[in-house]
């Protein structure tokens, strides 16, 4: 990818109307802008961050079995009049009628549509168990949308949906998907903890959040030594609150802040007894299926990742999620065909390597140049100058490590690579 080709929408100056760091860092460097309250349209920059994080939820989704699939936006209203929650789920819930005066809601979650799925195409235990997920727009209704893409109306979540014919099968699937979710935030180098959680809207018997540590999130955890621990509330609801007070105190349990990036269900039968989803099992008798969903805040985790790296020059991204893996800046390129030709051979074999490169061919001082390829927290900086092809040299930026070298410019892909 070309600069000159990469629409740019990085700011001089920080917006005024965002509180968080990561709020004010996505729209100062450009990755998203916003509509209108809770709505954001996700910019060049934004959306390669967003397909980076996709693709390895989906390598991980795979690795466990579970098939993707797409589901309609739009959902009919008598699915979930069946489920009970047309009624239950509130004013987040946006309904809309079509040309018909037929009552629809926009998804904000999945439960109706998939068990209406499933007990469609499945009858015999011979058939499960089936893992399935879609990664898609979600909209919910929220009272307060708050700190940009963290608490938006429309936002991007990957949501899974496991059915059996017993127990067991759920819970060892279940098992699965914790692991999953595990590997999932390890890979994009996020410090996350795991906790007991409430089931809220969604349902079911156990259900664990995934957190995001950070000082600014929205929910109350305790922790113990290990970093185990339960969701504030749901720990209030178990113990009562003096009780709770002793067993902070013996245990010395840790209160912090995070911001949920994932949350695990096991349902039970809890939709597919109301919308009769069933199946004969092997002993010939008729059961509603078992069910398990899982969720995860794609783009959360954007904002969540920012929160827990950044400095005050902007963003510095763990390379998983990193929108390009290195930066390639020409110093006057288009002033002087050595510079201009030197940096274009490094690009295209960099291109044949499959290295992830932005070049930086735009007509504007260096600068400018690291100054937005910094706020943009590309994890690798390479500068290109006149000094640079006399020396045969490329002068290499860590954004991480915050260090200035000089490499051969032969040995540069293979220090990329590593
Ligand atoms: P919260 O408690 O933050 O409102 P939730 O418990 O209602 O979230 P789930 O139904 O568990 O959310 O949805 C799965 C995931 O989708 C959440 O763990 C979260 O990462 C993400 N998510 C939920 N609501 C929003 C939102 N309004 N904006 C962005 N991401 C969201
Ligand atoms: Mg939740």
């Amino acid at each position: 990818m070309k600069a000159s080709h990469f629409p740019i929408f990085t700011l001089k100056d920080i917006p005024s109307e965002a509180d968080l760091v990561s709020h004010k860092l996505m729209i100062k460097s450009g990755i998203v802008r916003q509509l209108s309250s809770g709505l954001y349209t996700w910019l060049p920059l934004g959306h390669r961050i967003l397909e980076k994080i996709k693709k390895v939820i989906r390598e991980e989704m795979n690795a466990i079995g579970s098939s993707e699939i797409t589901m309609p936006l739009i959902q009919p209203a008598e699915l979930w009049k069946e489920s009970g929650r047309w009624d239950e789920y509130g004013p987040e819930l946006l309904r809309i009628y079509d040309r018909h005066k037929r009552e629809y809601c926009f998804g904000p979650t999945f439960e109706e549509v998939i068990t209406d799925l499933i007990r469609k195409e499945v009858s015999s235990y011979k058939q499960l168990p089936i893992n399935l997920f879609q990664i898609s727009t979600k909209f919910r209704d929220e009272i307060r949308p708050r700190f940009g893409v963290m608490r938006a109306r429309e936002f991007v979540m990957k949501d899974s949906y496991s059915f059996h014919s017993n127990e067991q099968c759920l819970n060892d699937t279940y098992k699965n998907y914790s692991a999953a979710y595990e590997k999932i935030f390890k890979r994009l180098m996020l410090n996350f903890t795991i906790v007991e959680a409430d089931s809220g809207n969604i349902g079911g018997n156990e259900s664990h959040e995934f957190h995001v540590i950070a000082d600014t999130g929205e929910d109350d955890l305790l922790l113990d030594k290990s970093l185990q621990g339960m969701n504030f509330e749901i720990a209030k609801t178990k113990f009562g609150e003096t009780d709770l007070q002793k067993i902070i105190k013996e245990n010395n349990l840790k209160h912090v802040k995070g911001i949920e990036v994932g949350h695990i269900f096991k349902l039970g039968d809890k939709y597919s007894s109301k919308m009769k989803a069933e199946i004969t099992t092997k002993e010939s008798k008729n059961i509603s299926l078992f069910m398990g969903c899982y969720g995860i805040g794609v783009s959360r985790i954007v904002a969540a990742a920012i929160e827990q790296n950044n400095d005050e020059r902007g963003i510095i991204w763990p390379s998983s999620i990193s929108p390009f893996d290195v930066a390639l800046i020409e110093i006057d390129g288009h002033k002087e065909k050595s510079i201009r030709d030197f940096t274009s051979k490094v690009y295209k074999k960099m291109k044949e390597l499959n290295i992830d490169v932005i070049y930086d061919d735009r007509e504007s001082k260096l600068g400018n140049k690291l100054n937005d390829w910094e706020l943009m927290g590309i994890p690798k900086v390479l500068i290109i100058g006149s000094k640079e092809v006399k020396n045969n040299v490329l002068t290499l930026k860590d954004r991480m490590k915050d260090t200035k070298t000089e490499i051969n410019a032969d040995e540069v892909y293979s220090q990329i690579l590593k």
